[in-house]
């Protein structure tokens, strides 16, 4: 942890302590391990047009008023370390995420303004970790009339973000807009609704959120692309039956947590991929061997193309969670 932390451009040492403990710091460490071609393969392959570029990700327009942002943290720089995006309507405009600093939703905040004339007035996060909520107050920062904007997210995230997350802003978690936590909810941007659906397995609560009458959902973490995903906090079987739901939704621009926008040929493969973790976790539990033997063991299927993840500590982690729903400690 300490070796990463050195190398944690855009954040200071104890704004990456604050970040550490979830997806934030499990970037960190693969990119300490990921050779230089796997990383520009990573960040080099944008799907819509680039609006803006800087070292720690590109916004591309993903749709006519829709912009997602691709996070590049193996490049160094973790201003912002998640995915994201814009999304705007006649009468507002969502900011998708708070990401991994003040500073990353504060220049993503100054993308909307650039982009749309106004700064954002909705923000809503897909789940409680850091890399994804860090930067809340300067997401929510009041904009030109003065009124900051509305937070939504679940009562589950807000209670994790306040109990799980140092110096968490506990005035902006009090006054969200808790999503109903079967049906979630709509906001209505002026000629643009966004849905917004309540899942889990990544963490205790995920949400997506789909665009109506576009093909683009923004997925959080329960989807990614070209690397490895962080299971600290999965159910796995939840987490599957999730990314299936996502799936079913037939959404055709993807853009996950973490990776380049994906395609839904790129959420099969991802589908595939977390199929294989499972296969080899149920193996382990058939054979008696541990999580450790069986993620040195592990190797993702040719078939799947590259996936990001040279640690074999991270195919222990996932086949350790399968391990743990399957055959559960007496
Ligand atoms: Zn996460």
């Amino acid at each position: 942890m300490t070796r990463a932390a050195g190398g944690v451009g855009g954040l200071d040492r104890r704004g990456f302590l604050h970040v550490a403990g979830s997806c934030a710091a499990h970037l960190a460490l693969v990119g300490a391990a990921v050779p230089s071609a796997a990383r520009r393969a990573w960040a080099a392959t944008p799907r819509g047009r680039v609006v803006a570029a800087e070292p720690w990700g590109r916004l591309e327009q993903v749709h006519e008023g829709v912009w997602a942002l691709v996070s590049t943290p193996l490049t160094g720089d973790r201003t912002t370390l998640c995915n994201g995006g814009i999304v705007a309507g006649r009468d507002g405009v969502l900011l998708l995420e708070a990401f991994g600093s003040d500073a990353g939703a504060a220049w993503m905040a100054q993308q909307a303004r650039a982009l749309t004339g106004r700064a954002p007035t909705h923000v809503a996060v897909t789940h409680y970790h850091s890399d994804h909520t860090a930067g809340l107050r300067a997401a929510c920062a009041p904009g030109e009339a003065g009124a900051r904007a509305t937070l939504h997210t679940t009562a589950v995230t807000a209670a994790l973000v306040s109990t799980r997350n140092p110096g968490s802003p506990a005035d902006l978690l009090k006054d969200a807009v808790m999503l109903d936590p079967a049906n979630g909810g709509t906001i209505d941007l002026g000629g643009r609704r966004v849905a917004i659906t309540p899942l889990d397995g990544h963490t205790p609560s995920d949400v997506t959120v789909r665009v109506e009458e576009t093909p683009v959902l923004f997925a959080g973490d329960l989807v990614w692309n070209g690397m490895f995903p962080n299971y600290v906090d999965a159910v796995p079987s939840r987490l599957t039956r999730s990314v299936r739901a996502v799936r079913a939704a037939g959404a055709r621009t993807i853009v996950p947590g973490h990776g380049a926008v994906a395609t839904s040929a790129d959420l099969d493969r991802y589908l595939a991929l977390l199929d294989s973790v499972e296969a080899a976790a149920r193996a382990a539990v058939r054979d008696g061997i541990t999580a450790g033997k069986a993620g040195d063991a592990y190797r993702v299927p040719a078939a799947l193309g590259e996936w990001v993840l040279f640690n074999p500590r991270y195919f222990e982690r996932a086949i350790g969670a399968w391990m743990k729903e399957l055959a559960p400690a007496p």
